[in-house]
């Protein structure tokens, strides 16, 4: 917790100097602009994701002279991240832990099948699920620790033929407060952040149709869609000593989409 009222105390609160922060899925898009992020706010960054997929992002944090490490995991294997988890949090302090790593299935729920359900809902949900509980577990042991898990306007909205991408945003939202329920009075902050439509490749597919992007677009107050970077202040903030009374929130970053 910071002390205004101590001049003694006079770091930032959003300083995460001496922190460690884990992010899954940090090779591109929001998860990059993250991890790049919170290691402009001072924080050691393991980089979590898929073999090689993590080496642009690790090499633009040394070139600002940040600290960081590459773990390889794909989080939908569930073995995997019990095995992963167990020698991240056997090795190191991991403070903060913010759940990235995410896909989309756009098709006609008619057509869905198991396997295309149970692939997002792996990633998605599942993976995030045992990822939080494996990191969060010593952090409640220790009475101190942050999660943010990247939700979307989709853990509030239906969506247009996403229903296993909406089914795991929200189950993403109701975790968050559950978690925040249960870890909150052991010190440990869980919230979310809801980013709007982002230029990434997880919208690629709406940016390269005309009429939706035209029809998203002109919902938009801010009057462009968002960038990866608008996401990074937010997940700073969640991650921070100025986020100690935050807990159990679903933070939306979304140029007012949800506004109208
Ligand atoms: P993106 O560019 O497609 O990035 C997705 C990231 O997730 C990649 O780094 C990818 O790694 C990683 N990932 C996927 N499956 C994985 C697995 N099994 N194990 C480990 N990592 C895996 O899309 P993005 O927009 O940055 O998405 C990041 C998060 O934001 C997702 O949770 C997404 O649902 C959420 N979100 C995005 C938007 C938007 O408008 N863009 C809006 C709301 C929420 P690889 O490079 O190895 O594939």
């Amino acid at each position: 917790m910071i002390d205004a009222s101590s001049p003694a105390d006079a770091r930032s609160p959003f300083d995460l100097h001496g922190r460690c922060a884990a992010v899954t899925g940090a090779g591109r898009g929001i998860g990059r602009a993250v991890a790049v992020g919170l290691a402009r706010a001072g924080a050691d960054v393991v980089l979590v994701g898929r073999p090689g997929a993590q080496d642009a992002t690790r090499d633009a944090i040394r070139d600002i002279g940040g600290r960081v490490d590459v773990v390889d995991l794909d989080v939908s294997d569930l073995d995997a991240v019990e095995r992963v988890g167990a020698e991240l949090t056997g090795s190191r302090q991991v403070d903060v832990l913010v759940n990235n790593a995410g896909i989309i299935d756009r098709q006609d729920t008619v057509d869905l099948d198991r396997e295309a359900w149970q692939r997002v809902l792996d990633v998605n949900l599942n993976g995030l699920f045992f990822l939080c509980q494996q990191l969060g577990r010593p952090m409640v042991e220790r009475g101190h620790g942050k999660i943010v898990s990247i939700a979307s306007l989709l853990s509030f909205q239906g969506g247009l033929r996403v229903a296993s991408y909406a089914a795991s945003k929200h189950a993403v939202a109701g975790l968050t407060k559950a978690l925040a329920n249960e870890w909150g009075p052991r010190g440990v902050q869980v919230n979310a952040i809801a980013p709007g439509y982002m230029a990434t490749d997880n919208t690629t597919a709406l940016r390269e149709d005309a009429d939706r992007s035209r029809s998203i677009l002109e919902r938009i107050p801010a009057g462009r869609w968002g960038s990866a970077e608008d996401v990074a202040g937010a997940a700073v903030f969640l991650s921070s000593p100025a986020a100690d009374y935050v807990n159990g929130h679903v933070l939306v970053v979304d140029g007012g989409w949800m506004a109208r």
